[in-house]
């Protein structure tokens, strides 16, 4: 067989059998007085893409060390298809890993450095050979095996390392910030590549990100931390439109936070009191504390006639920014300051200084929350 031939397994799409279910139950990690990682319960499924999204701060990188095995927890137990492996090395936990400073090493040539992955799991040399050219082919550098890390650009480095996490075929791909440090057009290049690698592969992959546009774009579950705990879980979507605290709604984009009063809550729908924009009904997720608001991103505010039904109410136009994609516009309403944006190819009629507006917002996109600010 020559060198370049794709072994079957290793085609995107042939299906190898599914694999990869990461599991954290109860899992700590204190460092002295510090809690870095409080309680964890995580899964990630075989086959699914799974972000942890947070500030810098909130123990992403530890829970990944953990699962790696890179770092001891203080509690708890992490399980790989459902055998704990908290006494295993790293290297004998079947997962690929692609950290921001696991570097590559920087005298082996592109080659060299995925074949390592297979020389550190005594894969027989000619064998460790040919598997690495292939992993170098599937990240699309199946030319460039010879070249040193410092011959390569930032983004060929960023897909050595993922080649050489991906080589030995692992249960699962952890990924911690891995297009940090390459720019704005490389990113998402490589985010549409690593996603379809991995459904090609079927591979899961527990991710770590602070980009909210990255988590949206890349996960097919988004794990909001804060503190070393998970404050909310989701789809994507999911946690975008049904934030359940003032927190979450803030940290994953912008958004208006109108506090409000509960009148009436009946099971999925709630109808509240927005104080100078009246009564109004809202989607309610059930989040329970002291005080409340209502979410409503701004791209889900729209200018109405005053004969349009649903929620609604007289606004007055502070000001509008072109953004080039969106406009931005700055309302005053009930009261309130409020955001709205719009599509600049949707911008209907100009508005003028002293025409009456109007802005409403369809029930299902108002979201009750949680003010814990
Ligand atoms: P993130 O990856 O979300 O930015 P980290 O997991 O790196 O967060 O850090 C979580 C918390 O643990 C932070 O408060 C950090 O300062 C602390 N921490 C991380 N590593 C160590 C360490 N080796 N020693 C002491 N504290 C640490
Ligand atoms: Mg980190």
């Amino acid at each position: 067989m020559t060198a370049s031939v794709i072994s079957a397994e290793s085609i995107p799409g042939t299906g190898r059998a599914a694999q990869g279910a990461i599991e954290l139950r109860q899992v700590s990690k204190h460092y002295g007085d510090v809690v870095a990682v409080d309680e964890l319960d995580l899964t990630v499924q075989p086959g699914e893409f799974v972000t942890l999204l947070g500030p810098s701060g909130s123990g992403k990188t530890t829970t990944m060390m953990m699962v790696a095995g890179f770092e001891e927890h203080t509690a708890g137990t992490v399980l790989i298809d459902g055998r704990p492996v908290d006494s295993l090395p790293p290297r004998d936990r079947n997962l690929g890993v692609v950290f921001q400073n696991y570097a590559l090493f920087p005298h082996m040539s592109a080659l060299e450095n995925v074949e390592f992955a297979l020389r550190m799991r005594k894969v027989p040399r000619p064998e460790r050979r040919q598997r690495a050219e292939e992993a170098l082919g599937r990240v699309g550098l199946g030319k460039m095996g010879g070249r040193k890390p410092r011959q390569l650009s930032g983004g060929q480095q960023q897909r050595v390392a993922l080649a050489r996490a991906l080589v030995f075929n692992p249960a699962a791909l952890l990924l911690d910030e891995p297009m940090a440090a390459l720019d704005k057009r490389l990113r998402e290049q490589m985010q549409e590549e690593i996603k379809t690698l991995q459904k090609g592969l079927g591979i899961s992959v527990l991710f770590v990100t602070h980009d909210q546009d990255e988590a949206m774009a890349m996960s097919d579950r988004i794990v909001v931390m804060k503190d070393g705990k998970i404050v909310q879980s989701g789809p994507p979507e999911e946690v975008y439109n049904h934030p359940l605290t003032d927190w979450v709604a803030s940290f994953l984009g912008d958004t208006n936070l109108i506090p409000c009063t509960i009148v009436e809550r009946n099971g999925e729908e709630a109808v509240v009191d927005l104080g100078g924009l009246g009564l109004a009904k809202v989607r309610d997720r059930g989040a329970s504390g002291e005080n409340y608001a209502v979410s409503i991103r701004p791209e889900h505010l729209k200018f109405k006639t005053r004969a349009s039904a649903g929620n609604g109410c007289a606004a007055t136009l502070v000001s509008s920014t072109n953004l080039g994609a969106t406009v931005r516009h700055r309302l005053t309403a009930g009261g309130h300051e409020l955001q709205l944006r719009e599509l600049s190819s949707d911008q209907g009629t100009r508005i003028l200084p002293d025409e009456e507006l109007w802005v409403g917002w369809d029930a299902d996109k108002a979201q009750l929350l949680v003010l814990e600010s």
